[in-house]
Protein backbone atom coordinates (compact mmCIF):
# COMPACT_ATOMS: atom_id res chain seq x y z
CA UNK A 1 0.00 0.00 0.00
CA UNK A 2 0.94 3.45 -1.01
CA UNK A 3 0.82 7.05 0.32
CA UNK A 4 -1.50 9.49 -0.81
CA UNK A 5 1.73 11.77 -2.15
CA UNK A 6 3.49 9.16 -3.81
CA UNK A 7 0.21 7.67 -5.39
CA UNK A 8 -0.48 11.45 -6.66
CA UNK A 9 3.24 11.51 -8.06
CA UNK A 10 3.11 8.31 -9.82
CA UNK A 11 0.04 9.73 -11.55
CA UNK A 12 1.36 13.18 -13.04
CA UNK A 13 4.37 10.63 -13.97
CA UNK A 14 1.87 8.77 -15.85
CA UNK A 15 2.68 5.36 -14.19
CA UNK A 16 -0.96 5.04 -13.03
CA UNK A 17 -4.22 5.92 -14.24
CA UNK A 18 -6.93 8.33 -12.23
CA UNK A 19 -9.42 4.60 -11.91
CA UNK A 20 -6.22 2.26 -10.90
CA UNK A 21 -5.47 4.23 -7.51
CA UNK A 22 -7.40 1.65 -5.29
CA UNK A 23 -5.67 -1.19 -6.69
CA UNK A 24 -2.60 0.00 -4.70
CA UNK A 25 -4.08 1.78 -1.54
CA UNK A 26 -7.30 2.29 0.60
CA UNK A 27 -9.97 4.17 -0.70
CA UNK A 28 -9.84 7.01 1.41
CA UNK A 29 -6.28 6.85 0.66
CA UNK A 30 -7.23 6.91 -3.33
CA UNK A 31 -9.49 9.99 -2.86
CA UNK A 32 -6.82 12.00 -1.09
CA UNK A 33 -4.25 11.01 -3.81
CA UNK A 34 -6.59 12.14 -6.15
CA UNK A 35 -7.05 15.48 -4.61
CA UNK A 36 -3.46 16.10 -4.01
CA UNK A 37 -3.22 15.71 -7.78
CA UNK A 38 -6.56 18.34 -8.50
CA UNK A 39 -4.52 20.94 -6.26
CA UNK A 40 -1.25 20.55 -7.61
CA UNK A 41 -2.98 21.07 -11.07
CA UNK A 42 -5.36 23.42 -10.59
CA UNK A 43 -6.18 26.54 -8.17
CA UNK A 44 -8.70 24.53 -5.99
CA UNK A 45 -8.23 24.20 -2.22
CA UNK A 46 -10.15 20.88 -1.60
CA UNK A 47 -10.33 20.72 2.04
CA UNK A 48 -14.07 20.84 3.00
CA UNK A 49 -14.59 18.52 -0.58
CA UNK A 50 -12.20 16.06 1.65
CA UNK A 51 -14.10 16.29 5.02
CA UNK A 52 -16.54 13.61 4.77
CA UNK A 53 -17.95 11.11 7.56
CA UNK A 54 -18.16 7.96 6.00
CA UNK A 55 -15.78 5.63 4.84
CA UNK A 56 -15.21 5.45 1.17
CA UNK A 57 -14.67 1.88 0.90
CA UNK A 58 -18.81 2.69 1.54
CA UNK A 59 -18.96 4.65 -1.16
CA UNK A 60 -17.12 2.21 -3.71
CA UNK A 61 -20.31 0.97 -5.40
CA UNK A 62 -21.44 4.14 -5.88
CA UNK A 63 -18.60 6.30 -7.72
CA UNK A 64 -15.62 5.49 -9.51
CA UNK A 65 -12.50 8.54 -8.92
CA UNK A 66 -14.09 9.54 -5.94
CA UNK A 67 -11.99 12.35 -4.12
CA UNK A 68 -14.61 13.50 -1.37
CA UNK A 69 -18.06 14.16 -1.11
CA UNK A 70 -20.50 17.21 -2.31
CA UNK A 71 -22.22 17.93 1.14
CA UNK A 72 -25.81 19.21 0.97
CA UNK A 73 -27.32 20.69 3.51
CA UNK A 74 -30.22 18.32 4.73
CA UNK A 75 -33.29 19.28 6.75
CA UNK A 76 -36.18 17.72 8.22
CA UNK A 77 -40.26 18.74 7.80
CA UNK A 78 -42.90 17.65 9.85
CA UNK A 79 -44.06 15.83 11.09
CA UNK A 80 -47.14 15.16 9.56
CA UNK A 81 -49.97 12.30 9.78
CA UNK A 82 -50.49 10.19 6.71
CA UNK A 83 -53.25 7.55 6.40
CA UNK A 84 -51.49 5.09 3.42
CA UNK A 85 -51.79 1.61 1.84
CA UNK A 86 -48.09 1.30 3.79
CA UNK A 87 -47.37 4.52 5.65
CA UNK A 88 -49.27 4.85 8.82
CA UNK A 89 -48.79 7.25 11.33
CA UNK A 90 -46.80 10.77 12.25
CA UNK A 91 -43.50 11.07 9.47
CA UNK A 92 -40.74 13.64 9.77
CA UNK A 93 -39.66 14.30 5.92
CA UNK A 94 -35.63 14.80 5.58
CA UNK A 95 -35.04 17.03 2.46
CA UNK A 96 -32.04 17.74 0.74
CA UNK A 97 -31.13 21.41 -1.16
CA UNK A 98 -29.48 24.54 -1.41
CA UNK A 99 -32.70 26.15 -1.63
CA UNK A 100 -33.59 28.65 0.56
CA UNK A 101 -37.35 28.58 2.07
CA UNK A 102 -37.79 25.19 0.18
CA UNK A 103 -38.04 23.66 3.73
CA UNK A 104 -39.94 26.38 4.80
CA UNK A 105 -42.31 26.36 2.32
CA UNK A 106 -42.92 22.46 2.34
CA UNK A 107 -43.10 22.62 6.58
CA UNK A 108 -46.20 24.80 6.34
CA UNK A 109 -47.88 22.90 3.96
CA UNK A 110 -47.21 19.76 6.17
CA UNK A 111 -48.50 21.73 9.25
CA UNK A 112 -51.20 22.93 7.53
CA UNK A 113 -52.29 19.41 6.80
CA UNK A 114 -51.49 18.10 9.84
CA UNK A 115 -54.27 20.42 11.44
CA UNK A 116 -56.59 19.27 9.02
CA UNK A 117 -56.36 15.74 10.55
CA UNK A 118 -53.55 14.07 7.74
CA UNK A 119 -52.79 13.39 4.11
CA UNK A 120 -54.47 10.17 2.98
CA UNK A 121 -51.74 8.52 0.86
CA UNK A 122 -51.62 5.24 -1.91
CA UNK A 123 -49.30 3.57 -3.99
CA UNK A 124 -51.73 2.68 -7.18
CA UNK A 125 -49.83 1.14 -9.80
CA UNK A 126 -46.28 0.12 -8.97
CA UNK A 127 -43.87 -1.89 -11.63
CA UNK A 128 -40.55 -1.08 -12.85
CA UNK A 129 -39.73 -0.96 -16.32
CA UNK A 130 -37.02 -1.71 -18.73
CA UNK A 131 -37.90 -2.07 -23.05
CA UNK A 132 -35.28 -3.63 -25.28
CA UNK A 133 -35.68 -2.95 -28.91
CA UNK A 134 -35.35 -5.53 -31.20
CA UNK A 135 -34.50 -5.74 -34.69
CA UNK A 136 -36.85 -7.98 -37.45
CA UNK A 137 -36.95 -8.06 -41.32
CA UNK A 138 -39.80 -6.41 -41.71
CA UNK A 139 -43.67 -6.34 -40.35
CA UNK A 140 -44.92 -10.06 -40.45
CA UNK A 141 -41.89 -10.75 -38.89
CA UNK A 142 -43.00 -8.06 -36.12
CA UNK A 143 -46.19 -9.61 -35.91
CA UNK A 144 -44.72 -13.11 -35.41
CA UNK A 145 -42.70 -11.93 -32.84
CA UNK A 146 -45.39 -10.34 -30.77
CA UNK A 147 -47.85 -13.44 -31.28
CA UNK A 148 -44.83 -15.77 -29.59
CA UNK A 149 -44.33 -12.85 -26.91
CA UNK A 150 -47.96 -12.71 -25.49
CA UNK A 151 -48.51 -16.62 -25.67
CA UNK A 152 -44.89 -17.47 -24.04
CA UNK A 153 -45.75 -14.80 -21.00
CA UNK A 154 -44.34 -18.29 -18.26
CA UNK A 155 -40.97 -18.86 -20.27
CA UNK A 156 -40.51 -15.50 -20.36
CA UNK A 157 -41.21 -14.90 -16.48
CA UNK A 158 -39.44 -17.96 -15.42
CA UNK A 159 -36.29 -16.46 -17.87
CA UNK A 160 -36.71 -13.42 -15.90
CA UNK A 161 -37.46 -14.17 -12.16
CA UNK A 162 -34.11 -16.35 -12.52
CA UNK A 163 -31.97 -13.92 -12.05
CA UNK A 164 -33.49 -12.35 -8.84
CA UNK A 165 -34.95 -14.12 -5.35
CA UNK A 166 -37.43 -10.76 -4.85
CA UNK A 167 -38.15 -9.03 -8.54
CA UNK A 168 -41.02 -10.22 -10.10
CA UNK A 169 -42.51 -10.33 -13.86
CA UNK A 170 -45.91 -8.53 -14.01
CA UNK A 171 -46.01 -7.91 -17.48
CA UNK A 172 -44.60 -7.43 -21.36
CA UNK A 173 -46.16 -5.16 -23.60
CA UNK A 174 -44.76 -4.91 -27.11
CA UNK A 175 -44.75 -2.08 -29.29
CA UNK A 176 -43.98 -2.37 -33.09
CA UNK A 177 -42.59 0.56 -35.24
CA UNK A 178 -41.61 -0.89 -38.71
CA UNK A 179 -39.16 -3.39 -38.17
CA UNK A 180 -38.09 -2.65 -34.68
CA UNK A 181 -40.02 -4.38 -31.72
CA UNK A 182 -39.94 -2.92 -28.40
CA UNK A 183 -41.22 -4.95 -25.49
CA UNK A 184 -42.34 -3.27 -22.05
CA UNK A 185 -40.97 -5.52 -19.63
CA UNK A 186 -42.79 -4.22 -15.99
CA UNK A 187 -41.67 -5.66 -12.94
CA UNK A 188 -42.80 -5.67 -9.27
CA UNK A 189 -39.48 -5.00 -7.49
CA UNK A 190 -40.12 -4.20 -3.87
CA UNK A 191 -38.39 -2.42 -1.57
CA UNK A 192 -35.58 -1.60 -4.25
CA UNK A 193 -36.32 0.98 -6.87
CA UNK A 194 -35.11 -2.06 -9.43
CA UNK A 195 -33.28 -0.44 -12.53
CA UNK A 196 -30.67 -3.11 -12.42
CA UNK A 197 -33.19 -5.68 -10.99
CA UNK A 198 -34.83 -4.86 -14.33
CA UNK A 199 -31.91 -4.74 -16.37
CA UNK A 200 -30.75 -8.32 -15.62
CA UNK A 201 -33.98 -9.82 -15.97
CA UNK A 202 -34.97 -8.61 -19.21
CA UNK A 203 -31.49 -9.22 -20.04
CA UNK A 204 -32.33 -13.02 -19.28
CA UNK A 205 -35.89 -12.71 -20.93
CA UNK A 206 -34.28 -11.39 -24.27
CA UNK A 207 -32.04 -14.63 -24.80
CA UNK A 208 -35.12 -16.71 -24.55
CA UNK A 209 -36.73 -14.51 -27.47
CA UNK A 210 -33.96 -14.61 -29.75
CA UNK A 211 -34.00 -18.17 -29.35
CA UNK A 212 -37.76 -18.40 -30.13
CA UNK A 213 -38.16 -16.10 -32.54
CA UNK A 214 -36.47 -14.07 -35.29
CA UNK A 215 -36.16 -11.17 -33.58
CA UNK A 216 -32.44 -9.98 -32.48
CA UNK A 217 -31.73 -7.82 -29.73
CA UNK A 218 -30.35 -4.27 -30.60
CA UNK A 219 -30.06 -2.93 -27.50
CA UNK A 220 -31.36 -3.36 -23.90
CA UNK A 221 -32.52 -0.46 -23.21
CA UNK A 222 -34.76 0.79 -26.46
CA UNK A 223 -36.31 4.39 -24.77
CA UNK A 224 -39.92 2.97 -24.29
CA UNK A 225 -38.82 2.17 -20.62
CA UNK A 226 -38.61 5.25 -20.74
CA UNK A 227 -35.67 5.92 -18.09
CA UNK A 228 -34.00 9.56 -17.25
CA UNK A 229 -35.77 11.10 -19.94
CA UNK A 230 -39.09 13.24 -20.11
CA UNK A 231 -41.78 10.61 -21.46
CA UNK A 232 -45.33 10.86 -21.62
CA UNK A 233 -45.56 6.90 -21.74
CA UNK A 234 -44.34 7.57 -18.00
CA UNK A 235 -47.07 9.82 -17.63
CA UNK A 236 -49.58 7.95 -18.63
CA UNK A 237 -48.65 4.41 -18.04
CA UNK A 238 -46.60 5.11 -14.84
CA UNK A 239 -43.11 3.74 -14.05
CA UNK A 240 -42.10 2.65 -10.82
CA UNK A 241 -44.65 3.79 -8.10
CA UNK A 242 -47.97 5.48 -9.23
CA UNK A 243 -48.59 7.65 -5.90
CA UNK A 244 -51.39 9.77 -4.92
CA UNK A 245 -51.93 12.07 -2.02
CA UNK A 246 -55.19 13.74 -1.16
CA UNK A 247 -56.28 15.81 1.82
CA UNK A 248 -59.84 18.17 2.59
CA UNK A 249 -58.61 21.12 4.30
CA UNK A 250 -61.61 23.22 6.37
CA UNK A 251 -62.25 26.44 4.86
CA UNK A 252 -60.92 27.99 8.58
CA UNK A 253 -58.33 26.50 8.22
CA UNK A 254 -57.31 27.82 5.04
CA UNK A 255 -58.17 31.58 6.06
CA UNK A 256 -56.72 31.29 9.17
CA UNK A 257 -52.71 29.69 8.84
CA UNK A 258 -52.91 30.21 4.43
CA UNK A 259 -54.76 33.30 4.55
CA UNK A 260 -56.82 32.94 1.32
CA UNK A 261 -59.84 31.14 0.74
CA UNK A 262 -60.21 27.58 -0.86
CA UNK A 263 -62.07 29.67 -3.81
CA UNK A 264 -58.77 31.72 -3.84
CA UNK A 265 -56.33 28.51 -4.34
CA UNK A 266 -58.68 26.93 -6.72
CA UNK A 267 -58.33 28.97 -9.12
CA UNK A 268 -54.69 29.56 -8.79
CA UNK A 269 -54.24 25.94 -9.79
CA UNK A 270 -56.69 26.21 -12.35
CA UNK A 271 -55.05 29.45 -14.54
CA UNK A 272 -51.85 28.17 -13.43
CA UNK A 273 -51.26 24.50 -12.97
CA UNK A 274 -54.15 23.02 -15.63
CA UNK A 275 -54.41 25.94 -18.10
CA UNK A 276 -50.75 27.35 -17.74
CA UNK A 277 -48.96 24.13 -18.16
CA UNK A 278 -51.55 22.74 -21.12
CA UNK A 279 -50.67 26.45 -23.05
CA UNK A 280 -47.16 25.52 -22.13
CA UNK A 281 -47.16 22.03 -23.45
CA UNK A 282 -46.20 21.07 -19.95
CA UNK A 283 -45.83 17.02 -19.46
CA UNK A 284 -46.37 18.07 -15.36
CA UNK A 285 -49.43 20.08 -14.37
CA UNK A 286 -48.41 21.15 -11.02
CA UNK A 287 -46.49 24.00 -9.53
CA UNK A 288 -42.83 22.53 -8.09
CA UNK A 289 -43.18 19.36 -6.99
CA UNK A 290 -39.84 18.44 -8.40
CA UNK A 291 -38.56 20.44 -5.52
CA UNK A 292 -39.68 18.22 -3.12
CA UNK A 293 -39.02 15.16 -5.08
CA UNK A 294 -35.26 16.02 -6.14
CA UNK A 295 -34.98 17.17 -2.35
CA UNK A 296 -35.80 13.97 -0.63
CA UNK A 297 -34.06 11.86 -3.51
CA UNK A 298 -30.70 13.75 -2.36
CA UNK A 299 -31.89 13.04 1.35
CA UNK A 300 -32.52 9.27 0.91
CA UNK A 301 -30.24 8.22 -1.86
CA UNK A 302 -32.37 7.94 -4.93
CA UNK A 303 -31.32 8.23 -8.24
CA UNK A 304 -31.65 11.74 -8.75
CA UNK A 305 -31.11 11.41 -12.40
CA UNK A 306 -34.85 10.02 -12.24
CA UNK A 307 -36.11 13.19 -10.97
CA UNK A 308 -36.87 13.86 -14.49
CA UNK A 309 -39.91 11.64 -14.54
CA UNK A 310 -40.05 11.64 -10.84
CA UNK A 311 -41.76 14.64 -10.83
CA UNK A 312 -44.23 14.36 -13.41
CA UNK A 313 -47.10 15.44 -11.54
CA UNK A 314 -50.62 16.79 -11.44
CA UNK A 315 -52.39 18.92 -9.21
CA UNK A 316 -55.90 19.05 -8.61
CA UNK A 317 -57.28 21.88 -6.37
CA UNK A 318 -60.75 22.32 -5.96
CA UNK A 319 -64.04 23.51 -3.51
CA UNK A 320 -65.66 21.77 -1.66
CA UNK A 321 -68.68 22.52 0.67
CA UNK A 322 -67.19 22.86 4.19
CA UNK A 323 -69.01 22.65 7.68
CA UNK A 324 -68.59 25.94 8.67
CA UNK A 325 -68.99 29.46 6.69
CA UNK A 326 -65.89 29.22 4.59
CA UNK A 327 -65.48 26.73 1.97
CA UNK A 328 -63.24 23.80 2.31
CA UNK A 329 -60.48 23.05 0.10
CA UNK A 330 -59.54 19.52 -1.80
CA UNK A 331 -56.27 19.47 -2.79
CA UNK A 332 -54.14 16.47 -4.46
CA UNK A 333 -51.01 15.79 -5.52
CA UNK A 334 -50.69 12.57 -8.02
CA UNK A 335 -47.09 11.53 -9.17
CA UNK A 336 -47.75 8.80 -11.78
CA UNK A 337 -43.69 7.44 -12.14
CA UNK A 338 -42.01 7.73 -8.68
CA UNK A 339 -39.06 5.37 -8.80
CA UNK A 340 -37.54 4.86 -5.20
CA UNK A 341 -36.58 2.38 -3.18
CA UNK A 342 -35.52 1.67 0.94
CA UNK A 343 -32.80 -1.17 -0.34
CA UNK A 344 -30.08 -0.82 -3.11
CA UNK A 345 -28.57 2.29 -5.04
CA UNK A 346 -27.74 5.31 -3.08
CA UNK A 347 -29.80 4.10 -0.18
CA UNK A 348 -27.16 2.05 1.81
CA UNK A 349 -24.66 5.48 1.72
CA UNK A 350 -24.31 6.32 5.49
CA UNK A 351 -26.37 9.47 5.69
CA UNK A 352 -28.77 8.40 3.16
CA UNK A 353 -29.43 5.31 5.42
CA UNK A 354 -29.66 7.56 8.32
CA UNK A 355 -32.30 9.63 6.73
CA UNK A 356 -34.27 6.58 5.76
CA UNK A 357 -33.97 5.69 9.49
CA UNK A 358 -35.71 8.51 10.36
CA UNK A 359 -39.30 7.46 8.46
CA UNK A 360 -39.13 4.36 10.09
CA UNK A 361 -37.98 3.12 6.50
CA UNK A 362 -34.73 2.15 5.93
CA UNK A 363 -34.01 -1.65 4.31
CA UNK A 364 -36.41 -4.41 3.37
CA UNK A 365 -40.23 -3.68 4.51
CA UNK A 366 -42.19 -6.39 5.66
CA UNK A 367 -43.91 -7.62 3.54
CA UNK A 368 -41.47 -6.60 0.92
CA UNK A 369 -42.12 -3.75 -1.11
CA UNK A 370 -44.23 -1.68 1.96
CA UNK A 371 -41.07 0.21 2.88
CA UNK A 372 -40.79 1.79 -0.83
CA UNK A 373 -44.53 1.90 -1.20
CA UNK A 374 -44.63 4.01 2.34
CA UNK A 375 -41.87 6.40 1.28
CA UNK A 376 -43.44 7.35 -2.36
CA UNK A 377 -46.65 7.97 -0.07
CA UNK A 378 -44.63 10.35 2.42
CA UNK A 379 -43.06 11.82 -0.61
CA UNK A 380 -46.28 12.50 -2.47
CA UNK A 381 -47.29 13.58 0.86
CA UNK A 382 -44.63 15.87 0.95
CA UNK A 383 -45.28 16.92 -2.57
CA UNK A 384 -48.63 17.89 -1.90
CA UNK A 385 -47.73 20.15 1.24
CA UNK A 386 -44.95 22.43 -1.35
CA UNK A 387 -47.95 22.41 -3.74
CA UNK A 388 -50.66 23.83 -0.93
CA UNK A 389 -47.80 26.22 0.33
CA UNK A 390 -46.74 27.29 -3.46
CA UNK A 391 -50.33 28.07 -4.50
CA UNK A 392 -51.84 29.41 -1.12
CA UNK A 393 -48.60 32.10 -1.12
CA UNK A 394 -49.22 33.11 -4.97
CA UNK A 395 -53.24 33.36 -3.87
CA UNK A 396 -52.51 35.35 -0.76
CA UNK A 397 -50.44 37.93 -2.52
CA UNK A 398 -53.44 38.05 -4.86
CA UNK A 399 -55.94 39.00 -2.13
CA UNK A 400 -53.61 40.95 -0.70
CA UNK A 401 -52.88 43.31 -4.04
CA UNK A 402 -56.63 42.86 -4.66
CA UNK A 403 -57.46 44.53 -0.63
CA UNK A 404 -55.03 47.36 -1.63
CA UNK A 405 -56.68 48.06 -4.55
CA UNK A 406 -59.88 47.90 -3.36
CA UNK A 407 -58.61 50.11 -0.46
CA UNK A 408 -59.93 47.30 2.12
P1 LIG B 1 -29.44 -2.80 -6.65
O1 LIG B 1 -28.61 -2.22 -5.58
O2 LIG B 1 -28.79 -3.19 -7.89
O3 LIG B 1 -30.20 -4.12 -6.20
C1 LIG B 1 -31.04 -4.23 -5.14
C2 LIG B 1 -31.05 -5.69 -4.78
O4 LIG B 1 -31.36 -5.81 -3.40
C3 LIG B 1 -32.15 -6.50 -5.45
O5 LIG B 1 -31.81 -6.94 -6.73
C4 LIG B 1 -32.40 -7.64 -4.48
O6 LIG B 1 -31.63 -8.80 -4.78
C5 LIG B 1 -31.86 -7.10 -3.16
N1 LIG B 1 -32.90 -6.98 -2.12
C6 LIG B 1 -32.72 -7.27 -0.81
N2 LIG B 1 -33.84 -7.04 -0.12
C7 LIG B 1 -34.75 -6.59 -0.99
C8 LIG B 1 -36.10 -6.16 -0.89
N3 LIG B 1 -36.75 -6.14 0.30
N4 LIG B 1 -36.76 -5.75 -1.98
C9 LIG B 1 -36.12 -5.74 -3.17
N5 LIG B 1 -34.85 -6.15 -3.36
C10 LIG B 1 -34.16 -6.56 -2.28
O7 LIG B 1 -30.61 -1.79 -6.83
P2 LIG B 1 -31.74 -1.63 -7.94
O8 LIG B 1 -32.84 -1.03 -7.18
O9 LIG B 1 -32.00 -2.85 -8.76
O10 LIG B 1 -31.11 -0.57 -8.93
C11 LIG B 1 -30.83 0.71 -8.43
C12 LIG B 1 -29.50 1.14 -8.94
O11 LIG B 1 -29.54 1.07 -10.35
C13 LIG B 1 -29.15 2.55 -8.59
O12 LIG B 1 -27.82 2.60 -8.14
C14 LIG B 1 -29.28 3.27 -9.90
O13 LIG B 1 -28.45 4.39 -9.95
C15 LIG B 1 -28.89 2.20 -10.88
N6 LIG B 1 -29.39 2.35 -12.25
C16 LIG B 1 -29.14 1.32 -13.09
C17 LIG B 1 -29.61 1.36 -14.38
C18 LIG B 1 -29.36 0.21 -15.28
O14 LIG B 1 -29.76 0.28 -16.43
N7 LIG B 1 -28.75 -0.86 -14.83
C19 LIG B 1 -30.34 2.47 -14.83
C20 LIG B 1 -30.62 3.49 -13.94
C21 LIG B 1 -30.14 3.42 -12.66
P3 LIG B 1 -32.23 -10.00 -5.67
O15 LIG B 1 -32.55 -9.42 -7.01
O16 LIG B 1 -31.11 -10.96 -5.71
O17 LIG B 1 -33.44 -10.51 -4.98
Amino acid sequence: MTDAETLAKRVREDDLRLHELEDHAEPDVAAEARRLLLEAETDADLETVGEYGFDAADAEANIENMIGAAQVPMGVCGPVGIDGGAADGEYYLPLATTEGALLASVNRGLSVIDSAGGATARVTKSGMTRAPVFRVDGVAEAAETVEWVEDNFETLREAAESTTSHGELLGVEPYVVGDSVYLRFAYDTKDAMGMNMATIATGAACDVVEEETPASLVALSGNLCSDKKPAAVNAVEGRGRSVTADVVIPGEIVEERLHTTAEGIAEANTRKNLIGSAKAGSLGFNAHAANVVGAAFLATGQDEAQVVEGANAITTMDTREGEDRATDLYASVSLASLEVGTVGGGTKLPTQAEALEVMGLRGGGDPAGANADALAEVIAVGALAGELSLLAALSSRHLASAHEELGR
